[in-house]
């Protein structure tokens, strides 16, 4: 059986990275595989209040992530849209595998040196286990295929090693009740060819975030066309027109990131686009790639706004959607706890 699992944080300022990166291919997965696409407000709380916005914050986003699921077209009639606090199974089992993953492994996460900086002693607990948190979202539903954007393939490798350790730790109990291979399949991540990761507009070799202090370095899923034409506008480039071969945007961070981007939302390849902008000023391409992107974004724009002027109607597809999550979690979860030996389930 295959399923697909992946979540986004609520934590403010949905972008153009996540839309490209995550969202989209979100949708087109849905054809193929039963998917659960959670929000997962458990990993928000992970990071300063003042990027997650306290209760309030957290309430609102935690809506917006689920109105952008809704209108870039996620059925949560056919498959699972929830928030992640409301299935118990995914702090149970983050526990387990907190006991099962190692300081070491976790000591090689990138992200959580990237979002701890320099103040290392002062990050919480929950942003360096956020990894094993992961784990457990994916392989509470014992998901084989996560759709993620690079940034999050490091964490999807230890997820699978995780799952290999407690199927080896647990072989002969797991044996013992049917499954002779160990309970949890080895998920693989799902990367697109296109936007994998999408750079910010200020920095090209930083990737475009939620939490970037700076409004101007990504496009927002709630900008209107006059703050995306804006932000496209004032985006860092260097000062050399565009080439009409992929070999020109080595060593041109910022210029490769704007084709990638503009060939992600025209479904096109970077090569393609260069065939037909080579040789363009930055002045021109940009403004081919402001209406682009408004075209594209407009229409998801104003579906979410719709779908967030009725909060009720999201908060009970959130909670209709848990409750048929924990119908496949809650099973899963009472077979792993007798395989560990826990009594009772
Ligand atoms: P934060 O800065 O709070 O971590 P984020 O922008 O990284 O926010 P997440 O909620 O952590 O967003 O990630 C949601 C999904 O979006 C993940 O699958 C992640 O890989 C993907 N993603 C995030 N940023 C990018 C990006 N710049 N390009 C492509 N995909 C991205
Ligand atoms: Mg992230």
């Amino acid at each position: 059986e295959q399923r697909v699992f992946s979540g986004v944080q609520p934590t403010g300022n949905l972008h153009l990275g996540n839309y490209l990166g995550a969202i989209t291919k979100f949708v087109a997965l849905q054809q193929d595989y039963d998917c659960i696409y959670c929000v997962v407000d458990l990993h928000a709380i992970t990071q300063d209040r003042e990027i997650w916005g306290g209760p309030e914050g957290l309430r609102s986003s935690t809506r917006q992530v689920t109105a952008a699921f809704l209108a870039a077209g996620v059925d949560a009639e056919k498959h699972i849209i929830f928030n992640q606090s409301q299935v118990c199974a995914h702090s149970e089992l983050a526990w387990i595998f907190n006991c099962v993953a190692r300081i070491g492994w976790l000591n090689r996460m990138t992200q959580f040196k990237e979002k701890a900086g320099k103040h290392r002693e002062n990050a919480s607990v929950g942003l360096y286990a956020y990894p094993t948190l992961m784990a457990a979202d994916i392989l509470a539903y014992r998901a084989t295929h996560v759709p993620v954007g690079e940034d999050q393939k490091q964490h999807l490798e230890l997820a699978r090693n995780i799952a290999q350790k407690f199927n080896v730790d647990f072989a002969e109990s797991a044996a013992e009740r049917g499954y002779p291979d160990g309970f949890f399949p080895l998920p693989e991540p799902l990367i697109g060819e296109t936007a994998a990761r999408i750079m910010s507009l200020r920095d090209g070799e930083k990737k475009m975030s939620k939490s970037d202090p700076s409004d101007m370095s990504r496009i927002n899923l709630t900008d209107d066309a006059d703050a995306i034409a804006k932000k496209i506008r004032k985006a860092k480039t260097d000062p050399e027109p565009l080439p009409s071969e992929l070999e020109g945007l080595e060593e041109r961070a910022e210029a490769r990131n704007l084709v990638g981007i503009y060939a992600a939302l025209a479904d096109q390849t970077s090569a393609q686009v260069l065939e037909e902008h080579g040789g363009a000023t930055f002045a021109t391409f940009k403004a081919a790639l402001a209406e682009l992107a408004i075209e594209k974004l407009a229409p998801v724009n104003a579906e979410m706004r719709r779908l967030m002027a009725d909060p009720g109607h999201i908060d009970a597809i959130l909670t209709d959607g848990a409750r048929r999550a924990r119908e496949i979690a809650d099973p899963n979860m009472n077979i792993i706890k007798d395989i560990v030996g826990f009594i009772g389930h």
